[in-house]
């Protein structure tokens, strides 16, 4: 028998997206199909673009299919728990469901697949007209998640996790380091969550843009200021409490251990692409600064994710830039890299 065909935006080498007909994959024990519906773009597909090609061998393989923050219909259930048309979401994050991470509830730890194992990455995510993945990491989304918004539960729910690793109480002072996706969807939540001033230190004025239209931040640093440190104690009558590093970068770190004050926390989100960074220890030892990471989130953290969005606690759809076909996505990507455009987020409809 044949495979059903469908269209899909393949990595077909460095920065170069091809949108072509591929076969439908099958759908084996345990997993189910969808037609997506949205698929976001997020700043980790970059990295592959600009590379070429996905994690580990099956994704170095041709024709390889990237997208891990998406929605869809349910086309076929086999042997899962969902009917045919209703709408699911993809936790991308894979796990085993059996190492002592996993039965703890700490998921996104788990020991076989930690920060590692993820739809898109190690295997074909959902830049595609169809999907098929693991029913165990689907969820049904409510009617008050719109498509586009269910895009966006993926960087969503880094922020949520992010916050509540920072355990900010009420009127704490935070700073966040990076003014993409996640570094916004952060401040918005650290200010549901308490904060009295949340503010953003950036390198590029140009991608700020967004930021000062929503007015989610109290205040705005250059991360490149040489008194940097300064201003941050200024601002804050001596130094933030939480800092959150969104980049991935030692001079984000770097900006951070400048921001909080004796005591207070680093909150570190970015991925950065080098395994190490110089970092001032001492600083943070004499100061007893908590450093802390920050990855994916719980299993029952995505569930609530999905629930901040459909009880109107966050709209993440006013970060999206534009809405684009399969064929907007090599352009998404050309945007995303562009420093001097303003673009934040792209949603992609297949
Ligand atoms: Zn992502
Ligand atoms: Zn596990």
């Amino acid at each position: 028998m044949f495979n059903q065909m469908m269209r899909a935006a393949v990595l077909a080498g460095p920065e170069r997206i091809e949108v072509k007909q591929v076969p439908v994959p099958d759908v084996g024990p345990g997993m189910i199909e969808i037609a997506v519906k949205a698929c976001g773009v997020c700043g980790s597909d970059v990295h592959m673009w600009k590379a070429g090609h996905g994690w580990g061998p099956m994704a170095q393989a041709k024709d390889f299919i990237m997208g891990h923050e998406f929605c869809g219909v349910v086309t076929h259930p086999c042997d899962g728990p969902f009917e045919v048309g209703e709408r699911v979401t993809f936790w991308a994050n894979l796990y085993c469901g059996e190492c002592d991470m996993c039965r703890a509830g700490q998921e996104q730890l788990c020991r076989e697949v930690n920060g590692q194992n993820y739809m898109g990455f190690v295997c074909d995510g959902a830049y595609a007209e169809r999907f098929v993945g693991p029913w165990r990491n689907a969820y049904r989304l409510p009617d008050t998640v719109s498509d586009v918004a269910a895009g966006l539960i993926d960087p969503l729910m880094v922020a949520y996790h992010a916050v509540r690793r920072s355990g900010i109480r009420l009127h704490e002072r935070v700073l966040v380091v990076g003014g993409g996706i996640i570094g916004q969807l952060t401040a918005e939540l650290a200010k549901k969550a308490g904060a009295s001033f949340v503010a953003l230190s950036k390198v590029s004025e140009i991608k700020t843009q967004r930021a000062r239209e929503l007015g989610v931040f109290d205040a705005y640093f250059d991360g490149n200021a040489p008194d940097r440190a300064k201003q941050f104690h200024e601002a804050t009558d001596g130094g933030f409490d939480i800092a959150i590093e969104a980049v991935g970068s030692g001079h984000a770190l770097a900006t951070c251990l400048d921001a909080v004050r004796p005591g207070g926390k680093i909150i570190m989100i970015g991925n950065s692409i080098a395994p190490e960074i110089p970092f001032a220890m001492n600083r943070a030892v004499l100061q007893e600064i908590s450093l802390i990471g920050s990855v994916s989130c719980t299993r029952v953290e995505f569930e609530e994710t999905i629930d901040l969005i459909a009880k109107g606690m966050i709209d993440p759809t006013r970060y999206v830039t534009e809405v684009l076909p399969l064929e907007g996505l090599q352009h998404a990507f050309e945007r995303q890299t562009d420093p001097n455009d303003p673009a934040l987020k792209f949603v992609v409809k297949p």
